[in-house]
């Protein structure tokens, strides 16, 4: 699997950082992990081509996570190529209409032959012939849990195991907790919203073979950069922090 953290700031753009999306390439296969402004836009500079796009996967209705999807879908069905299809999993029943509606006020033609829209639920909830995607609830959209929800996903393909943790919320122990008992070959994980000097202690006895930081907070940002990376050094295993356009390999 081949990963592309395209946009790895942390609710704002920043001079260095746009919101997150992170592209994931298996296979023949191009799959998206939440489409923060300006997805389309990074994806066309990465050079990559919107017809292989098969699944976009949001993690939550937040801006910085979805505030691109427009803008994808114009670039997706602008020229469009045979057997072309994009499945968009949104996880909360509501948001479908909302798209909808966002997508017509801007003379975008949606939902199309060519997108469909999916309410993503927990557990295994994607499967096709190259990749498999299951939901875990996290905390992050605490102030309505019932009817705002939020998922960390965990991918498998090509014998491999990638879990993104999506934001989670103010406490640690919202980091899914399957990755203690199955090992991931790569954890991509958020760093703004919990205390990471005290999360740090906890993941040194995780079973991941390799640590992807991304959602990167304001002070981590530039200069503040040096004292992430010195943070980061006592965990066991490789650790990298992401930034806008990196590539990794699992
Ligand atoms: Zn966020
Ligand atoms: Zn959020």
């Amino acid at each position: 699997m081949k990963i592309t953290t395209l946009g790895t700031s942390h609710g704002d753009h920043t001079y260095c950082r746009f919101n997150s999306s992170t592209l994931l390439e298996t296979g023949d296969g191009m799959y998206l992990v939440d489409a923060g402004a300006p997805v389309e836009a990074l994806l066309i500079r990465a050079a990559k081509r919107f017809e292989k796009l098969k699944a976009v996967f949001i993690s939550h209705m937040h801006n910085d996570h979805v505030g691109g999807l427009p803008g994808l879908i114009k670039a997706f069905t602008k020229y469009p190529a045979e057997k072309q299809h994009m499945q968009i999993f949104l996880p909360e029943d509501g948001a479908a209409k909302g798209l909808e509606l966002w997508c017509r006020a801007q003379h975008l033609t949606f939902p199309s032959l060519l997108c469909g829209v999916s309410t993503t639920y927990e557990g295994e909830f994607y499967c096709d012939e190259i990749l498999r995607v299951s939901a875990v609830r996290t905390r992050h959209m605490m102030n309505d849990p019932e009817r705002f929800a939020s998922y960390s996903y965990v991918f498998e393909a090509e014998g491999k195991r990638v879990v993104h943790t999506g934001d989670l919320s103010s406490s640690f122990d919202d980091f899914p907790q399957l990755v203690k008992k199955q090992p991931c070959d790569m954890c991509i994980c958020e760093a703004t919203h919990y205390n990471l000097e005290a999360a740090v202690e906890e993941l040194k006895s995780f079973p991941i073979r390799k640590l992807v930081f991304n959602h990167i907070a304001d002070r981590w940002h530039g200069a503040g950069e040096n004292n992430l990376r010195k943070l980061i050094s006592r965990l066991p295993y490789p650790c990298e922090i992401a930034h806008d356009g990196d590539v990794f390999t699992v």
